[in-house]
């Protein structure tokens, strides 16, 4: 089973939508000078909300073959829930991913893994992509039950799927204690997690949806880093925060190779 490497920048609440539309601009043109085949390496970008409008606009008006993405969703279908952004709305507006439980959501917004898992489901309801993020705090990697942590929270996120869902699903491990410190967990650190919840993804439905899911890095992820990062073989990608919002830099990721 060949999984296309996939490379996701996460702007996170960093860029408006005027440093977004110039970011994008300048990361395609960067792209297409290097011959950048994006068939052999998916590129997404997930603007905040604000910028998706925009960003969309660039894409489809400049026939660009970056791919759009939302950093977060709502768990309910329509109605009166204020400052929330449905399933249905990203995907009208040519969402193809969205992030769901990033650390800094379920760390300062609560998000349990009960949630995490309707949030999935509110995605795959809408014909949407879920990056699914898991990854352990400190004390828990301190304790060496990272392993358990993580295959613990990938299992509550999938619970209820059919697998066809989750082979076309993408997960992210990002250790907490690595996302914005510049604190890399090293290549086999990246190996050992990813494999791990391949493994359990072959547990919870079989090999072969297994082999098909995208189990992505993140963390610190930086030019210099992300060749090591991916030739562990387990590894399918990144999830990049910080060296997404400078262009050549996330081009530099995207050019791993
Ligand atoms: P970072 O963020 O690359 O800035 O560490 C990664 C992420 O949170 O997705």
């Amino acid at each position: 089973m060949t999984r296309t490497p996939l490379i996701a920048g996460n702007w996170k609440m960093v860029l408006d939508h005027q440093q977004g539309t110039l970011l994008v601009q300048k990361l395609d043109w960067t792209l297409k000078d290097a011959k950048h085949d994006y068939s052999a390496v998916e590129v997404a970008v997930l603007p905040s909300y604000t910028s998706l409008r925009t960003v969309q606009t660039l894409i489809e008006g400049d026939k660009l073959s970056l791919k759009l993405g939302a950093q977060d969703l709502s768990a309910h279908e329509s109605g009166a829930y204020t400052g929330e952004v449905s399933g249905a709305q990203l995907a009208k507006l040519g969402v193809r991913y969205v992030a769901v439980g990033h650390s800094e959501r379920r760390q300062y917004h609560g998000e349990t893994d009960e949630l995490v898992n309707t949030k999935t489901k509110q995605a795959l309801a809408h014909g949407l992509v879920p990056i699914v993020c898991v990854g352990e705090p400190l004390d828990v990697r301190k304790a060496a039950q990272h392993v358990e942590f993580t295959v613990g929270q990938v299992t509550q996120a999938l619970s209820g799927l059919a697998k066809e869902q989750v082979a076309g699903l993408v997960l992210a491990y990002e250790p907490v204690w690595a996302i914005g410190t510049g604190e890399v967990a090293t290549p086999e650190d990246a190996q050992e997690v990813c494999a791990a919840l391949r493994a359990a993804v072959a547990e919870q439905f079989d090999a072969e949806t297994a082999a098909a899911t995208r189990v992505l890095y993140g963390g610190s992820v930086k030019p210099a880093s992300i060749a090591a990062i991916m030739k562990q073989p387990d590894v399918d990608g990144a999830l990049v925060g910080g060296a997404s919002t400078d262009a050549a830099d996330f081009a530099a990721i995207v050019r791993f190779r």
